[in-house]
């Protein structure tokens, strides 16, 4: 029988286990699918407080979960397959194993959409890149690639206009999802050039081990082309973490878990912690500053139901 149980081991997940692991919970942690989220996959991270020089994303992680089992915090390796919320203790299911806990902290994160080319993923953190916001800063005055045609990527690429010296966005079709006012926003930047309808068949740059061109295809004539850059960055969506618990927990029309009061769900003793609970901010700051909230909550409430 666990105090708390920790779902993934991303930023807010082992924020958690930090807060939770001071406070003699003896959290453990799942590490699930990618272990350390999103952070996992970047490069340099220079907008986490204080790095002055900035920090390599894995490094950033690393120390987390040294921080994280300094303080007492088990991790174990496993997806979740199983839960059980429907009463204390929550049971779960990871392949073989099966736990019990009397909280449950979500920080099972959001997995940004990926084209599904394998050179797209192979140069991840080296010129492609799915966060404006993190890797922007990299391709000042830089020729910029952005692949979306929703608001996410109406917004990356305004925001990318502040590094780039040209943003291309591509889409697939010559309609837009995104709303009208974001979509009109980019069309009226003299920096962004819209290219529809295309999509990616390649991102050039394996052999030197970094983005250099992507080849496109025009989806109604099948033109090739291909455009030289060195940064491209896939604003398709992100789909949170959350199969498990489909019809167990509330959440919102994307899937996201829907929490109130801070990081309260819709079970009393269940919390959830960055992206699986916020499509809005993503950064690794505000998931640290929820797994912080989701701990501080989960004993709270076993001081409330299980005192010492
Ligand atoms: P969306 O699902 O709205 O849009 C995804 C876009 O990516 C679509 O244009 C889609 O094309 C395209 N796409 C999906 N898969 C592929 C693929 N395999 N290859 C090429 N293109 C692909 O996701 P967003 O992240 O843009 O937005 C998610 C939600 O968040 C929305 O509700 C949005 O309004 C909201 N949001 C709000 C913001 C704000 O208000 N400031 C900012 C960002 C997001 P197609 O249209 O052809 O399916």
């Amino acid at each position: 029988m666990h105090n708390v149980v920790i779902i993934g081991s991303g930023c807010a997940g082992l924020t958690a286990a930090i807060y939770a692991g001071r406070a003699n919970l003896n959290p453990l942690v799942l590490d699930g699918h990618e272990p350390g989220g999103q952070l996992s996959i970047t490069t340099l991270v220079e907008n986490f407080p204080g790095f002055p020089d900035g920090i390599q994303g894995p490094e950033l992680i690393d120390h987390m979960r040294k921080q994280a089992q300094r303080f007492g915090a088990e991790f174990r390796s496993g997806a979740i397959s199983g839960v059980d919320l429907s009463k204390r203790p929550f049971k779960l299911s990871a392949g073989n194993e099966s736990y019990e806990c009397q909280t449950l902290i979500i920080a099972s994160g959001a997995s940004a959409r990926l084209l599904g080319i394998e050179s797209e993923r192979a140069l991840i953190g080296r010129g492609v890149s799915t966060c404006a916001t993190c890797d922007g800063y990299f391709f000042r005055g830089k020729d910029i690639v952005v692949i979306g045609g929703g608001d996410t990527a109406m917004e990356e690429a305004t925001f990318l206009t502040r590094f780039a010296s040209k943003v291309i966005l591509l889409h697939r079709r010559n309609d837009f999802r995104a709303s009208k006012i974001m979509l009109e926003r980019a069309r009226s930047n003299p920096k962004i050039q819209f290219m529809t309808p295309y999509v990616v068949e390649e991102v050039h740059g394996l052999g030197k081990g970094a983005a250099e061109a992507v080849q496109i295809r025009n989806v109604d004539t099948g033109e090739m082309k291909v455009i030289q850059t060195e940064g491209i960055f896939v604003a398709i969506g992100h789909d949170p973490n959350t199969g498990p618990f489909v019809g167990k927990l509330d959440m919102d029309a994307n899937g996201y878990l829907i929490t109130h009061d801070g990081p309260l769900t819709s079970v009393e003793g269940v919390f959830a912690a960055g992206d699986v609970q916020d499509h809005v901010y993503r950064q690794a700051v505000t998931a640290a500053g929820s797994g912080c909230m989701a701990a501080i909550e989960a004993e709270r409430f076993l001081e409330k139901h299980h005192p010492a």
